[in-house]
């Protein structure tokens, strides 16, 4: 029998793939997939409701990837990895409800936080068009500018080629930090470090490490087809992608794929150390068991896959790809409390900063706010500069937490600290995606998701709609799981 707790810990999965990891042996099975996050899960399932048989190789002692529960006081738990959904992402909203995880609205009455190093100034996020940027007299005319500029420009990038892109070479040339600053508003210094401060958060990077291409992209595939994906999609909490949190954790949703998929199928403690191709099959080797298959379908990062020995080696361009696709840099530090107390004083505990090391911030109480939480985004160059050094990391968001929401006086005790840095996991390697710098998308680019042979690519980064995000990830298992059926 599952415990709660054990579920939310993700270890009772862990200790029914006890039995199967001891000693190693040999599986036959339609297909293996490589990795058990969102992607990998989605894909196998969808197979398996197809009649086929699979195995899951998962290197970690347990499921969900990139999303992570964390537990707290009276039953109530944190997201330590992917957390929010909105509208548009509806794949991910349909999976949850479907597995009894329930989404609710992210708390967001109040006013909202900008501090731009002269003095904190509140705002309330229902303007049409800025939402939660800040609107700032200072930054405001660069901000009315990039924003319909990128949303403009976004629109001419077809989601899954963005290589085909008319001006594919040329805005692949650029930087999104050099194109902002040159070409699109001659951007002020502070208006730099806002942008600074949401890619941080978005991707984990600097606007300098990514091409103007890649955002770009990344914007457009912001939607479901519906309707075009828009920058402010991405921001927003109010109708964007930070609009809904799950009661039970996002990582619960892999948890539950993992149990309907059925244990004895997901085999954890197996990273995934060699693949062998035939003409005839697949040969996966894992830490204590090897699978022979039909395909093979790797749900993990570019850069991960990259470290798999592959027999025969990849062509030159999709080894360079997975040279060239690193993971953004992202830490979480949350902080629980006996209470909201920012609510007391009229704010969201959402906050946008031009000082560091948390950037940008959110209310994280659960959903009846009987404790309270605040998470700070520590992403980017904040990231590099405090990876290794918890403590003063602490200091530093607890302190930026007192300047945000409490005039700089000291904050009520927290009754807990947690940091998450990504960076520092082996099997994740950085967060929340993979970013691309100028010349990677349109010379590699198109071997992202292309099969090669037997071997499909799945994964968040091979997304088109909602690359990035839960949503993208669990549409590249669906894609993969119908691609390859096709071939069974
Ligand atoms: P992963 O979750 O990375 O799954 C890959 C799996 O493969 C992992 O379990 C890994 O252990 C395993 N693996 C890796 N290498 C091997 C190997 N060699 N052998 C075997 N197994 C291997 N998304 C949102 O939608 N909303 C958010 O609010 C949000 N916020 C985020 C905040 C943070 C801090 C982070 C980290 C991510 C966030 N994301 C968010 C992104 C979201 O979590 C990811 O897009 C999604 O979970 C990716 O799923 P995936 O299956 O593609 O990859």
């Amino acid at each position: 029998m599952l415990t709660r707790r054990g579920l939310l810990q993700g270890t009772a999965a862990m200790s029914l793939a006890r039995g199967a990891k001891l000693k190693r042996r040999t599986r036959d099975v339609d297909v293996v997939v490589v990795g058990a996050g969102l992607a990998g899960l989605s894909a196998a399932r969808e197979l398996q409701e197809h009649g086929h048989s699979v195995v899951v190789l998962e290197a970690r002692d347990r499921v969900g990837g990139r999303t992570l529960n964390h537990p707290l006081p009276h039953g109530y738990h944190g997201d330590l990895g992917g957390t929010w959904i909105g509208p548009t992402q509806t794949e991910i909203a349909k999976l949850a409800k479907e597995l009894h995880v329930h989404a609710f609205d992210q708390p967001d009455e109040g006013k909202q936080v900008f501090y731009g190093g002269d003095g904190v100034i509140t705002y309330d996020d229902t303007t049409p068009l800025l939402g939660t940027a800040p609107p700032d007299p200072t930054i405001l005319p660069d901000i009315l500018a990039a924003i319909p500029l990128i949303d403009q420009l976004a629109t001419t990038i077809p989601v899954d080629k963005p290589w085909e892109a008319v001006n594919a070479g040329e805005y692949d040339r650029l930087t999104l930090d050099g194109w902002l600053r040159t070409v699109a508003v001659g951007a002020t210094d502070k208006f730099m470090k806002v942008v600074s401060a949401a890619f941080e958060a978005i991707a984990g990077a600097e606007p300098r490490e990514v091409s103007l291409l890649d955002a770009l992209a990344y914007v457009s595939t912001a939607t479901d087809g519906s309707t075009p994906g828009t920058f402010e999609r991405l921001i927003n909490t109010r109708g964007g992608a930070q609009a809904q949190r799950f009661v039970e954790g996002s990582q619960m949703i892999s948890i539950r794929l993992a149990e309907r998929i059925g244990m004895g199928h997901v085999l954890l403690d197996n990273p995934v150390y060699t693949i062998r191709q035939h003409s005839h099959g697949v040969e996966v080797v894992a830490e204590h068991v090897t699978v022979r298959a039909k395909y093979v379908i790797v749900a993990i990062p570019p850069t991960l896959a990259g470290r798999i020995e592959y027999d025969p080696l990849m062509p030159s361009q999709r080894d360079g790809l997975t040279q060239r696709n690193p993971q953004g840099a992202l830490i979480k530090v949350e902080a629980f409390f006996d209470r909201p107390w920012w609510r007391d004083n009229g704010l969201t505990g959402a906050a946008v900063s031009t000082l560091g090391p948390a950037k940008t911030t959110f209310d994280v109480s659960p959903q009846d706010g009987k404790i309270g939480g605040l998470l700070g985004f520590v992403g980017g160059d904040e990231a590099r500069r405090f990876s290794g050094s918890p403590d003063a990391l602490k200091h530093a968001v607890l302190s930026n937490f007192s300047l945000f929401f409490n005039k700089g006086k000291p904050i009520p005790k927290p009754t807990s600290v947690v940091v998450m840095d990504w960076t520092r996991e082996a099997w994740t390697r950085g967060c929340p995606v993979a970013i691309a710098g100028p010349g990677v998308i349109t010379e590699y680019g198109p071997h992202i998701a292309r099969p090669v042979g037997r071997i499909h690519w799945a994964g968040t980064e091979t997304a088109t709609y909602w690359h990035g995000y839960m949503d993208g990830a669990v549409r590249s298992g669906y894609r993969d799981a119908r691609e390859v059926g096709a071939h069974l």
